[in-house]
């Protein structure tokens, strides 16, 4: 059975049509406005509310339940109807409190330092179970309202194309975020970039880039054999033509690999005339990855050196180390150089 999330605003009220059409208002601003749990919506009648609970269950169960930075940072890993498993984190900043979602159990991609790549492919997660992660987080973050939601988690958006567009309008319409607060992170899917560009959102791009120059990158990003670095270059253009937006490229710092003053000018060139944001990340160590993350001095060598060649440059501050949340599609997306404050538990 799928949860309610799974619907739009007309597929829910013909589910509903037994009932009047302020219920299933109730039932609607409950799920959407307050992000409360379908059986958990005191506006309803207690018979109601058990019936649509049972029709309409979460699918997410919490198997794991940890968290970090003095609370600020909370991740859980869920598991699905049919036994997979995927992980969720919430971030909690001073300005504003970010949920990263995983839109895949696993990830097809293949990038050899990416734990969620070594792992292999399961399936694509369904909107609903990308909108349960968001509203989970929701809740939990309660009194705070949560403000932001990044595609960082597992797997590739851009791969789950019409379940990600989906759940991202959904979140825009529906729960009222803005469209520059939700985040699709892509390893450089270029014709779902275009596609995604004509979508009439002004949504916050960030391309995992990790290497400029074809040879590095393909080794890095299987998919850059698909799409080069010069195809990734026209899908950007077409997307801050179209959206008025700039893009941010992802750069985890590989020690020996893409940290040298060779990956430094290539980046620039490649970055300076898409003036791009890079925002930096010294490489979490996995276990199928036998390399290092660039040490804390090299990282901020390389951006001054990116600044220095006019490049806009951020260290991202990596959440959650401590608790695995930090395994980089897990991890901070937004420049969060602020004091984080405490989630408080719900
Ligand atoms: N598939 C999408 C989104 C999920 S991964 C993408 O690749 O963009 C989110 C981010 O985490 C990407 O920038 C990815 O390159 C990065 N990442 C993956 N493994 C990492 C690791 N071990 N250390 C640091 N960053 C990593
Ligand atoms: Fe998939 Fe992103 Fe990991 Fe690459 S980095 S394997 S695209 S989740």
């Amino acid at each position: 059975m799928p949860s309610a999330y799974e619907y739009n605003r007309d597929e829910f009220a013909a589910l509903m049509d037994d009932e009047p059409h302020y219920r299933v208002e109730q039932v609607w601003h409950g799920l959407w406005t307050e992000g409360q749990e379908i059986g958990h919506i005191t506006t309803i009648p207690k018979a109601l509310r058990s019936r649509l609970a049972e029709q309409f269950p979460s699918g997410l169960v919490v198997a794991n339940d940890v968290q970090s930075d003095h609370g600020a940072t909370r991740k859980w890993v869920f598991r699905l109807g049919d036994g997979s498993t995927i992980e969720t984190v919430l971030m909690s900043y001073d300005d504003r409190v970010t949920v990263c979602v995983s839109s895949q159990a696993g990830c097809a991609m293949g990038c050899t330092f990416c734990a969620t790549g070594q792992a292999g492919f399961s399936r694509h997660l369904t909107a609903g179970e990308v909108l349960e992660q968001v509203m989970f987080a929701v809740r939990a973050a309660a009194p705070r309202r949560l403000s932001n939601v990044v595609f960082m988690g597992m797997g590739e958006p851009l791969a789950n194309y019409r379940v990600t567009m989906n759940a991202i309008r959904r979140l825009h319409d529906y729960r009222g975020l803005s469209a520059r607060h939700l985040t699709v992170s892509t390893v450089g899917v270029a014709p779902a970039i275009e596609r995604m560009a004509g979508e009439g959102l002004p949504l916050t791009l960030a391309v995992s880039l990790h290497a400029a120059n074809n040879a590095t990158r393909s080794e890095l990003v299987p998919l850059n054999r698909r799409y080069p670095l010069e195809r990734l270059r026209e899908a950007c253009v077409t997307w801050m033509a179209a959206t008025g937006r700039r893009l941010s490229f992802e750069w985890a710092l590989i020690d020996g690999v893409n940290d040298t003053e060779d990956a430094l000018d290539e980046l620039a060139k490649y970055a300076l005339p898409l003036r791009a944001h890079v925002n930096l990340i010294p490489l979490n160590p996995t276990p199928g990855y036998l390399v290092m993350g660039s040490s804390a001095q090299r990282v901020r060598q390389f951006r001054d050196g990116l600044v220095e060649r006019g490049v806009n440059a951020t260290v991202r501050h990596t959440r959650g180390r401590s608790i695995d949340a930090a395994c980089g599609q897990l991890a901070s997306v937004t420049n969060g150089r602020r004091r984080s404050l405490p989630v408080r538990s719900a």
